[in-house]
C-alpha cells in the first residue's frame, strides 16, 4: 500500500499572492481557522497569464510559501496550484507545484473522434436510466441523447485533460500531487448530469481527480458578490455534491473527490449555501485577487506615501481603464458613470479611500466599480517594480492585518465554519 500519497482534506483554500509578499499573513487565516476548531488547508495559486503580468516565476511563489510556513510554524498540508495550466504552460510550474490545475475549457465543444465517442458511450450505457442520488430529492434522467450529447461535447476536453495529467504524472510521479480539472473559464454552465458524466469520462481516462471546478450559472464577477439567483445556485451545487458523491461510488474516482469554486472571492450571497451543500464532502474555496486588493487598502489607510501610492494606482489605472478591463470583459461589470474622478480621489482621506474599496455590501459609501477597477489594475502596481513592493514592505503590519481579517472574517468563517458573513 502507498502511504506517502498527496491528498487534499477536506476543507481548503486557494490564496493569491501576486507580489509574493503575503503568504504570511494569508496563512495566519488558517491559523485562525484551526483555533476555531476547523483544518482549512492553503493552497497559493498563481496562473501562468498572472506570473507574466508580473514578472515572476512559478519557483519564487513556492519560495515564499515555504518561508511562511517555517515562520508561523504550520505543520498541515500546505500547496502551490499551477493554476489553469495546460500542455504549453504546465512546464516552469512541474519542479516547484504539487497541486496542477488542469484547465481544458478552450478545448469544450471540440469533438473527440467518432470512434471514441462511440467508445465511451457503449462503455457508459449503463448510465441511460433514472439515478436517484443521494441526499436529494429529484433524480437525475440521463437519456441515449445527453449521454452522447454529452460526450460529443467534453469527450476531447477530457482526453486532453488525460494528457496533462499523464505529462504532470511522468515528472512528478503517480500519488505526488494533486490534479484537479477546471471547466470554469466557458461560456455554458455544465447541468449536474453533465458533471456525472464528465466525471465518469475523467475515470475513464484515469485521472485520480480530487477536486472539479465545474462553471456555475450566475456571475462570478471578479472580486465583487455573486450576480444571479442563489436559490437555483443552492439547487445546483447540491445536485453537484450528489453527482459527485455517486461518482466515487461508482466510477472508482477518489474518495476525497470534492468541488472547486473558482472566483470564490468576495461571493458573500451565495457562502451559506456553499458551506451547507458541502459540509459533508468538503470544498475547495478558490480565491485570489482579494488578497492584492487589500494591498491597497492597507496602503491607504496607512496615509503617507501609502495613501498617495494608492490613488496613483486608481489614476493609473482610470487612465487605462480599457485596455486593462478588455482582457476581463466577461468577468467584470464597471458602470463608467460610478468611477470616480481621479483628480476628486486626490484628495480623499484614508477613510475614503479605504471605504469605497473595501467590501462591505451594507456601507453606503462601499464602491464596486472602483473596487473592480482595482482588481484588474495590478499590472499598473507590477509596473512600478521597487516601489510597490518597497510600500508593501514598509507597512507590512497594516497590510497584513487586512489580508488575514478579509480572508478569515470575510471567506474561511462563512465557507468553512458556517458564520454568517460580518
Ligand atoms: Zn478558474
Amino acid at each position: 500500500m502507498i502511504t506517502d500519497e498527496v491528498k487534499l482534506d477536506k476543507y481548503s483554500v486557494g490564496v493569491g499572492d501576486r507580489f509574493a509578499h503575503q503568504a504570511k499573513a494569508q496563512l495566519q487565516a488558517c491559523v485562525l481557522a484551526g483555533r476555531a476548531g476547523v483544518d482549512v488547508i492553503p493552497v497559493w495559486n498563481k496562473s501562468n497569464r498572472e506570473h507574466n503580468i508580473i514578472g515572476s516565476e512559478p519557483a519564487e511563489t513556492r519560495a515564499a510559501v515555504d518561508a511562511a510556513v517555517k515562520v508561523l510554524g504550520w505543520k498541515k498540508p500546505h500547496f502551490c496550484d499551477a493554476d489553469h495550466i495546460n500542455l504549453t504552460t504546465v512546464e516552469r510550474f512541474l519542479a516547484p507545484c504539487d497541486f496542477f490545475t488542469i484547465d481544458v475549457a478552450d478545448a469544450i465543444g471540440q469533438s473527440a473522434t467518432k470512434s471514441s465517442i462511440d467508445a465511451f458511450v457503449k462503455q457508459r450505457a449503463g448510465l441511460e436510466c433514472k439515478l436517484q442520488l443521494e441526499g436529494v430529492d429529484e433524480a437525475f434522467e440521463i437519456t441515449p441523447e445527453l449521454l452522447r450529447g454529452t460526450a460529443a461535447k467534453f469527450l476531447f476536453a477530457v482526453q486532453e485533460a488525460g494528457k496533462v495529467y499523464r505529462r504532470i504524472e511522468s515528472a512528478k510521479g503517480r500519488g505526488r500531487f494533486i490534479a484537479e480539472v477546471s471547466m470554469d473559464e466557458t461560456d455554458a454552465a455544465q447541468t449536474p448530469a453533465e458533471l456525472l458524466i464528465i466525471l465518469a469520462a475523467i475515470a475513464d481516462e484515469g485521472i485520480p481527480v480530487q477536486t472539479i471546478a465545474p462553471k456555475f450559472t450566475g456571475r462570478f464577477n471578479k472580486g465583487v458578490d455573486y450576480v444571479g439567483n442563489v436559490e437555483q445556485f443552492r439547487r445546483e451545487i447540491t445536485l453537484d455534491v450528489a453527482a459527485i458523491a455517486w461518482a466515487v461510488k461508482n466510477f472508482g474516482l477518489p474518495e476525497n473527490l470534492k468541488l472547486s469554486v473558482h472566483s470564490g472571492s468576495d461571493k458573500f450571497s451565495i457562502y451559506a449555501a456553499i458551506h451547507e451543500a458541502t459540509k459533508r464532502q468538503g470544498v475547495h474555496l478558490k480565491t485570489a485577487g482579494t488578497t492584492w486588493l487589500e494591498e491597497i487598502i492597507g496602503l491607504a489607510e496607512a496615509g503617507g506615501d501609502g495613501l498617495a501610492l494608492a490613488k496613483e494606482i486608481y489614476a493609473e489605472a482610470y487612465a487605462h481603464r480599457e485596455e486593462l478591463c478588455g482582457p476581463y470583459a466577461t468577468v467584470i461589470d464597471i458602470d463608467p458613470g460610478k468611477l470616480p474622478d481621479p483628480a476628486a480621489v486626490a484628495r480623499w482621506t484614508s477613510e475614503q479611500y479605504t471605504s469605497a474599496l473595501r467590501h462591505d455590501p451594507r456601507s453606503k459609501k462601499y464602491n464596486s466599480s472602483f473596487r473592480q477597477l482595482l482588481h484588474v489594475g495590478f499590472k499598473i502596481a507590477a509596473k512600478m517594480g521597487r516601489r510597490y513592493l518597497e510600500l508593501l514592505e514598509v507597512n507590512e503590519a497594516v497590510i497584513a492585518k487586512n489580508v488575514t481579517e478579509n480572508l478569515f472574517d470575510r471567506h474561511i468563517a462563512p465557507v468553512f465554519l458556517g458564520k454568517k458573513t460580518r
